[in-house]
């Protein structure tokens, strides 16, 4: 079995080493207990601006291990991940994604080969706690996670993008055309047989984060919007309960107006206010449905993929999502 790790890296000649260190010896010690046939690191240079590419062309000119591809530009983490992703999905049987600061634990790349090795075809990488991670950054994970999940929006909890995927799983992720990438939201509703590996996520050990409030901010909206339509729904249920209002207001406002409770002009501006606000709001819902539609359909994401065929011919069971 071909094995690649595959490691999206935006200025991080501080960790380079380490864990071209970390991750070679994994690989090493793989081989050896003939988990794995052959291991590769792929490092995908997301455009930095330090010495990170020159390092990643010094250790794949001394280590046959160790690869590397340079993106013209930063184009963002999920970017470089899926161009390392396309690449690993023509040359290698089973692909690990981490990241370069190995807040991952890389002994758990060990249990996700394991739970390949037993038939799954996606093994996520999932967070035991985030005692490390800061007050904040542990909260609002929690808040991102609770709001996707409310909104349709299947996401594994605790897992980001540190996860081993089969070729076959690669290939159909592979065949998802949109632009606007959530993998690990993608990734989740592609099916087939999945696993679990917990591990306890370290501290950054050099380098700083990449990922700053506004970052993440804008991450998990994306992740929002990638994945949910509801956001439209909600506008129609909120014209149908102002409509609701609108007509106790309309009864309310007509008995004052013949009890001679209320001043002139009153009645009619009440009535109009609620009325038409309740009619404008279902007005944008319907429109808001329509959108949503187009959204579905200019994404042209796979309906389906096939994980298994019976009684058919032989050159019709290979290579099934390609
Ligand atoms: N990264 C990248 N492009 C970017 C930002 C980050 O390839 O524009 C890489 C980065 O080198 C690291 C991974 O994505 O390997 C995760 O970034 P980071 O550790 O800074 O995020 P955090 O763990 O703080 O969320
Ligand atoms: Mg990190």
């Amino acid at each position: 079995m071909n094995l690649l790790i595959v490691v999206p890296c935006y200025n991080e000649e501080e960790m380079l080493p380490e864990t071209t260190c970390q991750l070679s010896a994994i690989i090493e010690r793989m081989e050896k207990d003939k988990m794995i046939k052959n291991g590769k690191i792929l490092y995908v240079d997301d455009g930095s601006r330090d010495k990170t590419w020159s390092l990643i062309e010094k250790y794949s000119s001394e280590n046959t291990k160790v690869c590397g591809l340079k993106l013209s530009r930063n184009s963002g983490h999920q970017f470089a991940l899926t161009a390392g992703l396309e690449w690993a999905a023509d040359n290698a049987d089973a692909t690990i994604s981490i990241d370069a600061d190995l807040q991952d634990d890389v002994n758990a790349i060990i249990d996700m080969v394991k739970c390949f090795n037993n038939g799954a075809d996606i093994v996520y990488g999932v967070r035991r706690e985030r005692k490390t991670d800061t007050f904040f950054k542990r909260n609002s994970a929690l808040l991102f996670y609770k709001l996707m999940n409310r909104l349709g929006g299947k996401i594994i909890y605790n897992h980001a993008d540190f996860r081993l995927m089969s070729r076959r799983a690669l290939k159909s992720l592979m065949k998802y055309p949109e632009r606007n990438l959530f993998l690990r939201g993608m990734v989740a509703t592609l099916g087939y047989p999945a696993d679990v590996v917990y591990y306890d996520r370290r501290e950054r050990s050099a380098g700083e984060s990449k990922y700053p409030l506004k970052k993440m901010i804008s991450f998990a909206l994306d992740g929002i919007t990638s994945f949910s339509i509801k956001p439209l729904h909600y506008i129609t249920y909120l014209g149908v309960v102002f409509i609701m209002i609108s007509i106790a207001v309309i009864i309310y406002a007509l008995v004052s107006y013949f009890d001679n409770e209320a001043i002139q002009g009153w009645t009619s501006l009440l009535i109009s206010l609620w009325f038409i606000g309740g009619c404008i709001l279902i007005a944008c819902g319907v429109t808001g449905e329509y959108i949503g539609k187009i959204y579905i359909e200019t994404k042209r994401r796979p309906l389906y993929f096939i994980e298994k065929r019976a009684g058919m011919s032989e050159n019709n069971t290979k290579d099934e999502n390609e």
